[in-house]
């Protein structure tokens, strides 16, 4: 340990994200981005506030995004907040709204960053067991909690929940804070954003990461009663009261504003993700059914960790977690309809 670290950053167990190889050139299946570019407005937009403007703060409340985003769901820009990623805001929301004197409530297959950000802040936690198809039951939400967070469609499980299931845990939480966590609603969910005006408690979060092709760019939004989004306020200008920068929030507006677009490649990726889920039936893997932009698969017959591996050797990258219940798991991200072809075609020869 070194000698100038913090208890605190001792005990630390941080967050390892997916590989971004700098060296080989992979088929990148493993970090859930999006394979088609960013709406070539998106690269106009920030290419225009590419200007003297950067010598000047960006505005702190970000009220043209907040009320373009506000415009896109139907709320008020008071319902509104906007991070540096969607991992930004729940590194804000944890110390926000969770409870340190009861546990949190998540899944135990779930988004890995969750017991990294209570442990950061010191509170307890419960992981929730899903059952042996990963599902999710609502009933074992409704206990004394301090808190909840539940990603929909989960990570990497791609396993998504009905909306009556949350408002079945809202209803049960009425004192508590509910996260629902959407990174992938746009490949297929229904979103809990409809819940808002009901239940102060929902904090809806989302991502321009996935479905707008803007992993790069971090942009984030947290969606709630504006009770919560001040809360989120609080956390954050204590902090860093610029949290995105003018290029960002250029880009994230032209994001948002080109629908036609958003819809063609999110169109697209659903049409790649069904097409390569019927093809790896065939070859005997288990899919799990996914509304997200990426599969959880396993083979009866094959180590999943020695698929990674032949995978990798071969130029394409996947996602191998080697942990508990799911080391028989590979997660997939979905590619080009070419990617998703050479995938196919490489597994199919591994098997020979
Ligand atoms: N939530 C979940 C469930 C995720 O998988 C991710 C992406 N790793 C995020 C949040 C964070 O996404 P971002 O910070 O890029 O918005």
């Amino acid at each position: 340990m070194s000698k100038y670290w913090s208890e605190l950053t001792a005990s630390l167990v941080p967050y390892v994200p997916g590989e971004q190889p700098k060296d080989k050139q992979y088929i990148k299946l493993n970090t859930n981005e999006n394979p088609y570019p960013p709406s070539p407005k998106v690269i106009a937009a920030i290419q225009d506030a590419t200007n003297d403007d950067l010598r000047l703060y960006p505005d702190p409340t970000c009220d043209k995004l907040r009320e373009t985003l506000a415009h896109y769901y139907g709320l008020s820009k008071e319902h509104i907040f906007v991070g540096n990623g969607s991992d930004e805001i729940l590194a804000f929301a944890f110390p926000a709204f969770f409870s340190a004197s009861k546990p949190i409530l998540f899944p135990d297959v779930t988004y890995t960053f969750y017991p990294v950000y209570a442990k950061l802040y010191g509170l307890n936690y419960e992981m929730i067991p899903t059952d042996d198809q990963f599902n999710i039951e609502a009933g074992h939400y409704c206990k004394p909690n301090g808190g909840i967070i539940i990603p929909n469609p989960n990570a990497p499980t791609a396993k998504f929940i009905v909306l009556d299931s949350l408002v079945q845990i809202l209803n049960h939480n009425q004192d508590q804070v509910v996260i629902v966590d959407e990174a992938y609603i746009d490949f297929g969910g229904q979103s809990a954003v409809s819940l808002i005006s009901e239940y102060p408690n929902l904090l809806v979060v989302q991502t321009l990461s996935k479905s707008r092709s803007l992993a790069g760019l971090r942009v984030g939004m947290a969606m709630g009663h504006p009770d919560l989004i001040d809360g989120l306020n609080r956390i954050k200008n204590s902090f860093n009261s610029y949290t995105l920068d003018r290029l960002a929030i250029a880009g994230a507006i032209a994001a948002i504003e080109d629908q036609s677009y958003f819809e063609m490649t999110n169109r697209k990726i659903i049409e790649t993700r069904d097409r390569t889920t019927e093809s790896l039936k065939q070859l005997g893997y288990q899919v799990i059914e996914s509304k997200a932009n990426f599969l959880f698969v396993s083979h009866p017959q094959q180590s999943a960790e020695v698929i990674f591996n032949e995978l990798k050797l071969r130029g394409i990258l996947v996602r191998y977690f080697n942990k508990p219940r799911i080391d028989q798991y590979l997660r997939i991200s979905i590619g080009t309809d070419e990617e998703m072809d050479t995938l196919v075609a490489v597994l199919r020869e591994l098997q020979n």
